[in-house]
């Protein structure tokens, strides 16, 4: 019989009843150091206090109101949004998917307006993730998401992540569009190299294409810049953006110029619940914490610590773990062990990590985890690498 929850996750046996920081605690009582962050979303950890007080207080003035009337919130978050990066504009969605969705609107929208509506095509890589849409699953293009579930929304290549051969060889006059995570997150933490997000902008530059950068996973403060493509000096014309901005309230947001949003006027698109005051009034509270260049140089600091040490754990444990690779506190363990095996012995040794894919395993900690919780990290890592060690032996 099929469960009432229709069962597309594989979940472990874990029921995490409350949340203090990099900490979560289960219903049994054990306590678990957090170095998943629900996805990186949790960027401020569980239950922060000024977000916790941003959500109350909105909750007891007003929930929701519609977008066919004013919402101050969303206006605050917009304007903060846009004074810390490339953008002019902004519009709000709830997920990561549903800012994929408007991108790729956007993108052909934008085209069409020029009076060259045949440049529908977008350029995207493999090992990419952009939600689970039909057009995120188009996009990405991945047998694994898309078996079954054709046909696809027409428009879309994938070329080799990094290839810039590749690339420019797959466009043609029907391209509009390239799109591209900075960090591959789902594909198992693999950072584009500065120089070649510089050339993929030439290149964009250069053929007139627009450039959308997915950075649901890797912004707001992720890597150590409010946004990653800042690493690069480069801007996008467009940016998905979700997880981390509402902090673990569903929010997300697409990012862009006013040339690239030029087609989008008023009925071409809406959302519901998209830019809700619950949300954008938590969002807004992010935001004033995360931008911040102290608050930034720290993210950076962390995550050389914690680089650091995970350097010595690799080095001690060469059975288990290969390399750590990423950006900030996005970081991958490539390991030589099945990654599965190693996110296990991490339930049991009291620590939460989250697998990806080419056997990597993700550490996307709160931003704001402190030393002594990345130290407390590292020794339970420690203990996750003797037990695989252990149980391959045994
Ligand atoms: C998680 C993710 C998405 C999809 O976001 P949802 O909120 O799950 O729809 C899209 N792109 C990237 C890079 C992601 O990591």
């Amino acid at each position: 019989m099929i469960p009432s929850v229709l069962p597309t996750y594989n979940r472990a046996p874990l029921n995490f009843v409350k949340g203090e920081g990099s900490w979560m605690i289960e219903a049994d009582g054990r306590r678990f150091l957090d170095l998943g962050a629900g996805i990186a979303v949790n960027a401020l950890g569980h239950a922060h206090p000024a977000l916790v007080s941003a959500l109350t207080e909105q909750a007891n003035a007003i929930w929701h109101v519609s977008n066919l009337y004013e919402i101050p919130q969303q206006q605050a978050l917009a304007d903060k949004l846009v004074d810390n990066s490339f953008a002019d504009t902004v519009f709000f969605t709830n997920s990561g998917t549903e800012s994929c969705e408007l991108a790729v609107k956007m993108a052909r929208k934008y085209w069409f307006e020029k009076g060259q509506p045949e440049k529908t095509d977008i350029i995207a890589f493999e090992g990419a993730f952009h939600g689970r849409s039909s057009a995120g699953i188009s996009a990405a293009g991945s047998e694994k998401m898309t078996k079954g579930f054709g046909p696809l929304l027409p428009g879309f290549a994938q070329v080799t992540w990094g290839d810039l051969n590749a690339l420019n060889a797959a466009i043609t006059d029907t391209t509009g569009a390239i799109i591209i995570e900075p960090v591959q997150g789902e594909g198992g933490i693999r950072p584009i190299e500065d120089t070649a997000l510089q050339a993929i902008k030439a290149l964009c530059e250069e053929k007139g294409l627009l450039l959308i950068l997915d950075e649901v996973q890797c912004g707001v403060g992720r890597t150590g810049k409010m946004f990653a493509h800042e690493w690069a000096g480069i801007t996008p014309d467009i940016m998905m953006v979700a997880k981390g901005i509402g902090g673990g309230f569903p929010l997300g947001a697409v990012l862009a110029t006013e040339e690239a949003a030029s087609g989008m006027v008023a009925g071409t698109h809406g959302s519901t619940y998209g830019g809700n005051p619950l949300a954008c009034a938590v969002g807004g509270a992010v935001m004033d914490i995360v931008a911040d260049a102290e608050f930034l140089a720290d993210v950076s600091r962390k995550s050389g610590l914690l680089r650091q040490k995970l350097e010595g754990l690799i080095a001690a444990h060469p059975d288990v773990f290969e390399e750590v690779r990423g950006l900030g506190l996005m970081l991958g363990l490539k390991c030589k062990a099945a990654n599965m095996d190693v996110v296990n012995a991490g339930y049991d040794a009291g620590v939460v990590t989250v697998p990806a894919a080419d056997n990597v395993v993700r550490l996307l900690p709160a931003l704001n985890i402190t030393d002594e919780d990345i130290n407390e990290a590292v020794t339970r890592l420690e203990t996750v690498a003797n037990a695989v060690t252990a149980q391959a032996q045994g």
